[in-house]
């Protein structure tokens, strides 16, 4: 009876003290102890102020920051007009990436493909290219947007010598096109770019992988590390190496930095794939972490082993 009436005593308590019975005990301490306890339910109501005030400060923060990066394209725009991926003229109004004359040039991945590397198969019957019928791949799954061919191959290697990261966003959109059949089967939880050696990254003051990497990211909601993989040791040039010893030439090139999440579905992009040797590394270094499933999205594609070391690639 007695510790009935001291519960309902408290509870009585309790009411007064808040008048709703909103507020908890430990709530209700905490203030008493900052000597803040004339203002019974005002704490919540402060705590709820304030994370709006900071909820509204990041909407306008971030409404400012995508008006002045809108204002800094514009004045871009205007100092460097965009120009046109494939022929490299400048763009005229309502043509985007790519001019209307160009368009048709367009090396687009169209008809039967490999049921491994994404890349073009050679009929309907074929379920996977040459260069997959004959060799193990460490990847599950790819895609490619391109074929690595004719304007094309001009075109990504002055996205990557010749500084024209204006490229990117038409090129990144093109793979995220290319991914769009795939994503719901393939379902991946992270994208990471290929690295590149820090060394040529600084040379070089980008890592073209990197930036198609954080505007596919943004484009499918798909979170991108790019802290995780690693390039330890500057790859010698692979175009006269054949596919063996080109994996030899990969060998402890790639490491995975910081804990890795095991089990996870990883998404690889990259600009070009002619043999696959360096997405099968990465994939082979991943697997050995834990990784469960692994696909990739490049650029471009080589048509299997006709178009095999032709790429001046450089990692
Ligand atoms: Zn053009
Ligand atoms: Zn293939």
């Amino acid at each position: 009876m007695n510790s009935r009436n001291d519960r309902s005593n408290k509870t009585d308590r309790n009411n007064r003290d808040c008048g709703n019975g909103e507020c908890s005990r430990s709530d209700r301490i905490g203030r008493d102890n900052k000597g803040r306890g004339n203002d019974e339910c005002g704490g919540n109501d402060r705590i709820g102020e304030k994370k709006n005030r900071d909820r509204e400060a990041a909407a306008s923060g971030r409404a400012a920051k995508d008006r002045l990066q809108r204002a800094g394209e514009r004045l871009l725009n205007v100092l460097y007009p965009p120009r046109c991926v494939l022929c490299d003229e400048v763009l005229r109004r309502g043509e985007h990436g790519c001019c209307r004359d160009c368009l048709a040039a367009l090396p687009r991945i169209r008809g039967p493909v490999c049921m491994k590397c994404g890349g073009p198969a050679e009929n309907e019957r074929a379920e996977y290219c040459e260069n997959c019928r004959t060799q193990e791949h460490w990847f599950d799954r790819g895609a490619a947007a391109f074929t690595y061919t004719g304007a094309m191959r001009q075109a990504v290697r002055r996205m990557k010598f010749s500084n024209r990261r204006d490229y990117i966003p038409f090129f990144a959109e093109s793979m995220a096109q290319a991914l769009e059949r795939w994503l719901p089967v393939w379902r991946p939880e992270l994208i990471l770019p290929v690295p590149m050696h820090p060394a040529r990254r600084r040379r070089r003051g980008y890592n073209q992988a990197e930036l198609l990497a954080e505007r596919i990211g943004r484009m499918t909601g798909i979170p991108v590390r790019k802290d995780l993989l690693c390039c330890t040791r500057a790859v010698k040039q692979q175009k006269e190496l054949g596919r063996r010893e080109r994996l030899r030439n990969l060998r402890g090139s790639f490491g995975v930095q910081g804990a890795f999440p095991k089990g996870s579905r990883i998404l690889l992009v990259d600009d070009v794939c002619t043999t696959g040797s360096t997405l099968d590394e990465i994939s082979r270094v991943l697997r050995a972490h834990g990784a469960d499933r692994l696909f990739f999205i490049v650029l471009c594609t080589g048509k299997g082993k006709k178009t095999v070391c032709t790429d001046n690639k450089m990692w």
